[in-house]
């Protein structure tokens, strides 16, 4: 058919271009390694921060879950699909982040394509980080408001746009990462409120990477830097540090209750399963009887970006487990992680759209999983394949 024809043309430019995608195949998982093609591998590329996905409490309550409300939750949450379940993680949620409420999603990209088509149309304006994760894009888009980006981290230049440009709209909202997911980087939330109250905006964080990561006992870069809940409207996913798959907002109530009237991504989609809720309860309540897991987390985190700035590439600035190793081209970026795979770490290259044209990298993630001396491996795993692809200067 023509169609297929078409396709075929599409994808070759996509791979004359070196931003071909293909999926590889995991075989098996353990604490810090995936078996690919046979071998195990340092696994640097997980977001699993806690190593949650994992946890015997977790599958149980899934289990459990699973035995009594079964494999699918039948309809949407409107409908017949809210369990006692759904409910509880909820209001566990709302505890976790400070906030009054929460509510569910089936992925933290719907909860955003939600959250913000609901709070921002026309007449509206958005104002995003340049680097915004692509889900955070879409929904800006998709929201019919206008849209304007900020460069990265910058809330002086976010302060000048809303001044210039607040006037012409009715509402407007502000729309930054927390943790930002490909550069490890953290939103100067201090800075962007500042100029939010100054204009009247409504600031929304998507939280993926800071949630079970940063803040005290995990509870996100809000409480990290000391920003109240009621000062922003958190968006989370449980499907990273909380080992499971979902996403959620926390919020106050009023907006809660709107976001059920009105967040598309809500209404019209099937319910997760009871058993995805179960884990993610199982998940709060973990994070809270095992503060030890959080605290290795840290310690790798921080011994990893150590690690890493002895090495000639750009100093990893930010903090957390994400730790990018920026190359540029993205031709670069696949030999460096073909031969860190070589080499039995798992680091993919990371190329645009997802990062901007001329900033591909291998993104490293660590994780509570990893032992001292996995970051010893994975470092040497990386000087090694940096001496191979031979070529040092790298850019900023
Ligand atoms: C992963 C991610 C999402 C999407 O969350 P899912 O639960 O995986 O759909 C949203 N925002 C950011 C910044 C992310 O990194």
């Amino acid at each position: 058919m023509w169609f297929d024809e078409a396709a075929r043309a599409e994808l070759e430019e996509i791979a004359r271009l070196d931003l071909r995608r293909v999926c590889r195949r995991v075989e098996a998982v353990a604490p810090g390694r995936i078996r690919v093609d046979g071998r195990w591998l340092l696994h640097l590329a997980s977001n699993d921060y806690l190593g949650l996905a994992q946890h015997p409490r977790l599958k149980e309550a899934a289990a459990e879950a699973l035995a009594r409300f079964g494999t699918g939750a039948g309809s949407a949450r409107l409908i017949g699909g809210t369990s006692s379940l759904h409910e509880a993680l909820e209001e566990a949620l709302a505890r976790f982040k400070g906030a009054e409420a929460a509510l569910l999603f089936s992925t933290g990209y719907q909860a955003n394509l939600g959250v913000i088509t609901a709070l921002a149309g026309p007449g509206d304006l958005v104002v995003g980080d340049r680097l915004n994760h692509a889900s955070l894009i879409d929904a800006c888009r998709l929201s019919g408001a206008a849209f304007r980006v900020y460069p990265h981290l910058d809330a002086a230049r976010l302060r000048e746009i809303l001044r210039v440009r607040r006037g012409k709209y009715r509402r407007t909202w502000v729309v930054t990462e927390g943790v930002f997911s490909m550069d490890g980087d953290v939103a100067p939330l201090a800075g962007i409120l500042e100029a939010a109250r100054a204009f009247e905006a409504g600031v929304v964080v998507d939280d993926a990477h800071g949630t079970g990561v940063l803040g005290a006992g995990g509870r996100g870069t809000a409480d990290h830097l000391g920003v109240r809940a009621g000062e922003v409207i958190q968006v989370g996913t449980l499907s990273k540090a909380l080992g499971g798959v979902g996403g959620f907002v926390a919020a106050s109530r009023p907006v809660v209750e709107l976001l059920k009237s009105k967040a598309r991504a809500f209404i019209y989609t099937t319910a997760p399963p009871a058993a995805v809720a179960a884990a993610g309860l199982e998940a709060l309540r973990v994070l809270e009887v095992e503060p030890e897991r959080l605290a290795r987390l840290r310690q790798n985190a921080l011994a990893w970006r150590g690690r890493l700035s002895g090495l000639p590439f750009a100093a990893p600035f930010g903090e957390g487990p994400i730790v990018p190793v920026r190359v540029g081209e993205s031709r670069r970026a696949m030999e460096l992680s073909d031969a860190l795979f070589e080499a039995g770490v798992y680091a993919p290259g990371i190329r645009p759209p997802t990062v901007p044209e001329g900033e591909a990298r291998v993104r490293t993630s660590v994780t509570a999983s990893h032992a001292p001396a996995d970051l010893e491996e994975a470092f040497a795993a990386l000087s090694a394949a940096f001496e191979k692809t031979g070529r040092n200067e790298i850019a900023v």
